[in-house]
């Protein structure tokens, strides 16, 4: 049978505790009792672990053996902000489907009050990932970064492969794109940002932008999809290439 999956807030060598609302559902919910066995991801590591001791808002689990863990795929998300309830979903789904890292961005055409109130959403979007991750049995949680200028994420000096989705673009299509990416990578696999643009997609001087600091410009094909939409396609677009 399949052990349910948590996600701890504090471990060491030997032991891993779960507290708040996760260790709440355990315990009243699931009526957890010592010796009753789970999975435990502790430090990006999962463990076959039992529970030792079982109190209203904190259960404290043994650990017992490591156990195989799937890598998160080896892609960041960088994300215009858009309207909350939809970026929301893209978290959640992207999470499912195994990204590394989401970074928010103020971009031109982000709506003014979503980019003056993005900061405070930052720690929502982080319990949307965790409760993702516990849910789809990650064996990580993705790092959500606080929302920052889109031109310090594109200028920043990176060693990852970058590409940019505008729906203008079409020479060169995200498969196309990874085609080439992969087959010069080797045996190496090779770290992914990949671009979003809002719902008004991408100001001309962004697009000049990310030009002149080396992201390619790739296109998911011939129809406009909704930002949420480009996210997951795209994200599932590359994991059938890396996995
Ligand atoms: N500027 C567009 C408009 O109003 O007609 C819409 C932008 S679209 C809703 C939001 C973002 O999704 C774009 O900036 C782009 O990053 C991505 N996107 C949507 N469709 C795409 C496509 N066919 N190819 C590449 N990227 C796409």
């Amino acid at each position: 049978m399949t052990r349910r999956r948590w996600i701890a807030e504090r471990w060491d060598e030997a032991t891993a505790t779960i507290t708040g609302t996760q260790a709440e559902h355990l315990a009243r919910v699931l009526r957890a009792q010592p010796g009753v066995e789970a999975d435990i991801v502790a430090g990006g590591h999962v463990f076959h672990a039992e529970v030792a001791a079982v109190s209203p808002n904190e259960i404290r689990f043994n650990l017992i053996a490591e156990v195989q863990a799937d890598p998160a795929l080896p892609i960041t998300l960088v994300m215009a902000v858009y309207k909350f309830d939809h970026m929301e979903w893209a978290i959640e789904k992207a999470t499912e489907l195994g990204v590394a890292a989401i970074a928010p961005v103020v971009s031109r055409r982000t709506e003014k009050h979503l980019a003056q109130t993005a900061p405070k959403r930052a720690e929502r979007w982080r319990r949307i990932a965790h409760e993702s991750a516990q849910q789809s049995r990650r064996s990580d949680v993705p790092v959500i970064h606080d929302p920052q200028p889109l031109n310090e994420i594109v200028a920043a000096l990176s060693n990852d492969v970058r590409l940019v989705l505008a729906e203008q673009e079409r020479s060169t299509t995200l498969r196309q794109a990874l085609t080439e990416v992969l087959s010069a990578a080797g045996d190496e696999m090779p770290s992914l940002q990949i671009a979003i643009g809002p719902e008004g997609g991408w100001a001309p001087n962004e697009e000049a932008l990310f030009d002149s600091n080396g992201w390619r410009a790739v296109s998911l094909g011939p129809r406009i999809l909704r930002a949420e939409t480009a996210a997951i396609a795209a994200l599932s677009i590359t994991a059938s290439f890396l996995e």
